[in-house]
């Protein structure tokens, strides 16, 4: 049914096809116009945080990877240990494709090379995707409807957690999307960053014909939450771009770093 609304959960494991998320928003310098300035503010947002702003350590955890590995560009080079995660099995395998190199893989060279420019060195992309690749140490299923978003495997507590473009795709509504903030915190050492990208006033997004939901958050919305969570909002870049393939009322998009209290 063309007009039916996809939501969390089991839908994503029936409807979520990785190959047309990445056709639609991840085609860099071919794709539509505004998806590739958001690819870019999240890489520039993602360089000044990690290898530009210092904040490193022993273990990274992104959640809700989907079949992307833009976001870990910039982190392999001051992580230790990247643990990538997913509600669905496609999207890591998808993951798993990059990793190994394996035929059909998605290409990723020119978000590499944009990355490798912002760092100064547009020719070592190839050292910078090796690096990635030896960086990414685990694929974990998640599910951060859970207190406990990766139960029951045993992760240790993590320096950063990341997540982009999943919570509002994940949670039906802001009490979801609270508690769901409360959980990925869990996952941090005291003092440790979390760092999270959303698109603000979503009603949904397209992955091919598919209509997936995306819940409505305002930039105080984000904000609060974070901060309710235990951390200290150190940073937040508030951009009006908005996606051509999904319907947001044009509040834009919003880039948070933040800190968890070091005492909790
Ligand atoms: N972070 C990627 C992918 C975002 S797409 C990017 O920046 O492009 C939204 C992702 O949320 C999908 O990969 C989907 O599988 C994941 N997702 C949906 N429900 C989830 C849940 N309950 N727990 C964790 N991830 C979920």
């Amino acid at each position: 049914m063309a007009d039916r609304l996809y939501a969390g959960g089991e839908d994503y494991t029936k409807e979520f096809d990785p190959g047309d998320y990445l056709r639609t928003y991840y085609a860099f310098d071919s794709g539509p116009v505004a998806e590739n300035e958001i690819l870019k503010f999240n890489l520039e947002n993602l360089f000044q945080t990690f290898s530009a702003g210092g904040i490193g350590g022993d273990v990274l955890i992104d959640i809700g990877s989907g079949p992307t590995i833009y976001q870990l560009l910039s982190a392999c080079e001051t992580f230790r240990e990247i643990i990538a995660t997913d509600y669905t099995e496609q999207n890591l395998r998808e993951l798993q494709r990059w990793l190994s190199q394996e035929p059909g893989a998605y290409d990723w060279s020119p978000a590499v090379q944009y990355v490798c420019e912002l760092e100064g060195d547009r020719s070592r992309w190839q050292e910078k995707e090796a690096r990635l690749r030896r960086t990414v140490t685990r694929l974990l299923k998640c599910d951060v409807t859970k207190p406990h978003p990766l139960e029951p495997a045993q992760v240790p507590p993590a320096d950063c957690v990341l997540t982009l473009l999943a919570l509002e795709s994940a949670c039906a509504n802001v009490d979801a999307y609270r508690a769901a903030m409360r959980g990925l915190v869990g996952l941090l050492k005291p003092g440790g960053h979390l760092v999270t990208m959303a698109v603000l006033h979503s009603q949904y997004y397209m992955v091919g014909d598919k209509k997936f939901f995306g819940l409505h958050l305002e930039r105080e919305t984000v904000e609060q939450a974070v901060r309710d969570a235990g951390c200290q909002v150190l940073r937040c870049d508030h951009r009006s771009l908005s996606y051509s393939t999904s319907f947001s009322i044009s509040e834009g998009i919003c880039f948070v770093v933040a800190r968890k209290d070091p005492a909790i």
